[in-house]
């Protein structure tokens, strides 16, 4: 109604402005639809009377009428029926555009990894908190921060936890979750089309974020051009405070073939390791797992299934899936320790079923360079000792042979000695951490022997 009675006010001033023809045959036809954003849109009941409402000497005069009686910077658009229908399906698949996009971003993250479900324990406590004070401060704090360890342990969960919850706490915020190898196709598509100015598109992605997480930044390694432009685009980030998240499954200074610049930017804000669960958590977590999926097990069977031999999560994951599912062909949602037991009987076999004791004793021996006879013989030298004793620990924890029989493997030693053997190894292994490293390594070259 309002803008009935202002388009009438225009009208008046211009049927003195007009000529006659001017007015009477085509201004006076128009009606006013939408006055918004400084903007009326006026429909004029036919194209030719459009085009000739915009000619210059009417066009002119209209919108100085226009502005007289609405703002000085109304802005005038004159339409007809069909030009203004396509113009509202245009605003709508626009708008439909972006929502989806949004709804696109925002559904980057994956709705099953967040903070509330991932199990804290000695572990991971620290990479946990850090991570939650970055997202609940980007840029402020820990930054940037680089986090690191093997396969399995949780650090995408992490990264995911942080971007849902920046989606739920801070939705304005422009937070972007890649993987180092979709850095790398999208920087190397950026160059391939250099000429589209796609480079600036790529740079536009990623410089113009809140908040910036690369998982599996190891991949960049011997990517030299790739790190270059990484380096610029950290640079560009950090120096307007945004936050700048990176995994990868080693420190810094073990990645090899990466810029020492890039060693130095990584190295200088947090870095924190994630370890493999110790035997509570993974109990915590196993009792998670159950839970989400509904599936009721006895902490009998937690037990059975935390004391497996696997080194990441994603294993114990996959060994009670092994569980559930042979529980589900038993039509229940539940198990008994019997039921585990069975589901699980091949696991782990296919590792452990070509080893034995003379393997181990062959890669012992290849590993320290000492021969076979003077290791299973009764020299006390220091060079022959050490190995022996770790070759009767392996023997005992891989095939779990009784020590009588690792006895006379070893020269007919009776059992005792064996066990002291044994204990001396494992007490190493929890007072020194390259015995870890040494027990693992050979344990990983036996059974690739
Ligand atoms: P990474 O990226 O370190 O290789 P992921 O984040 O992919 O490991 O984790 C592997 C699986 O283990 C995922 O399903 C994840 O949810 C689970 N996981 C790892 N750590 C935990 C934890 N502390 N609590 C709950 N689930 C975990
Ligand atoms: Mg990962």
């Amino acid at each position: 109604m309002l803008l009935d009675q202002q388009w009438k006010k225009v009208l008046n001033r211009l049927e003195n402005e007009l000529t006659a023809v001017n007015y009477d045959l085509w201004v006076s036809s128009l009606s006013p639809i939408q006055y918004a954003n400084d903007e009326l849109i006026l429909m004029a009941p036919s194209v030719t009377a459009k085009n000739q409402v915009n000619q210059v000497n009417i066009f002119e005069k209209l919108t100085r009428a226009v502005r007289a009686e609405f703002t000085p910077y109304t802005f005038v658009r004159v339409t007809d029926r069909d030009e203004y229908e396509e113009s509202l399906r245009h605003q709508d698949e626009e708008f439909e555009k972006t929502v989806k996009e949004n709804s696109n971003l925002k559904s980057k993250f994956n709705k099953k990894y967040t903070f509330e479900n991932f199990v804290v324990g000695k572990s991971n406590q620290v990479v946990c908190a850090a991570m939650h004070s970055v997202a609940e401060n980007p840029g402020k704090k820990f930054n940037p921060l680089f986090i690191y360890g093997g396969v399995g342990l949780g650090k995408t969960h992490l990264l995911h936890a942080v971007g849902n919850y920046l989606n739920e706490h801070r939705p304005e915020l422009n937070v972007m979750y890649v993987s180092c190898e979709k850095f790398i196709n999208d920087y190397v598509e950026s160059v391939k089309n250099v000429k589209s100015a796609n480079t600036s598109d790529f740079r536009d992605k990623y410089r113009n974020v809140d908040v910036l997480m690369v998982d599996d930044i190891q991949f960049i390694s011997n990517k030299m051009s790739t790190q270059e432009e990484f380096f610029n685009t950290y640079n560009e980030l950090y120096q307007n405070n945004k936050q700048i998240i990176i995994a990868s499954d080693r420190p810094p200074k073990e990645m090899s073939a990466l810029e020492e610049r890039l060693r130095s930017r990584f190295s200088s804000g947090l870095v924190q390791d994630i370890q493999m669960p110790d035997y509570e958590t993974k109990v915590a977590i196993l009792k998670m797992k159950c839970a989400e999926e509904g599936f009721l097990i006895d902490n009998d069977v937690l037990d059975f299934i935390a004391l497996k031999d696997c080194d990441s999560i994603r294993d114990l994951e996959g060994i009670l899936s092994k569980v559930t599912f042979y529980a589900s062909l038993l039509g229940k949602n539940s198990t008994s320790l019997e039921d585990a037991r069975e589901a699980l009987k091949d696991y782990g076999e296919s590792e452990k079923t070509n080893v034995d004791a003379d393997k181990i004793i062959n890669v012992v021996c290849d590993f320290f360079k000492v021969n076979k006879e003077d290791l299973v013989g009764s020299k006390r030298n220091k060079e022959f000792v050490e190995p022996r004793q770790m070759c009767i620990y392996l023997i005992n924890d891989m095939l779990n042979m009784p020590l009588t029989a690792i006895g006379s493997i070893f020269g007919g030693r009776d059992h005792t000695t064996i066990m002291h053997a044994r204990d001396k190894i494992n007490e190493q292994l929890k007072t020194n951490p390259h015995t870890k490293v040494l027990v693992n390594d050979i344990k990983s070259r036996i059974s690739k022997a």
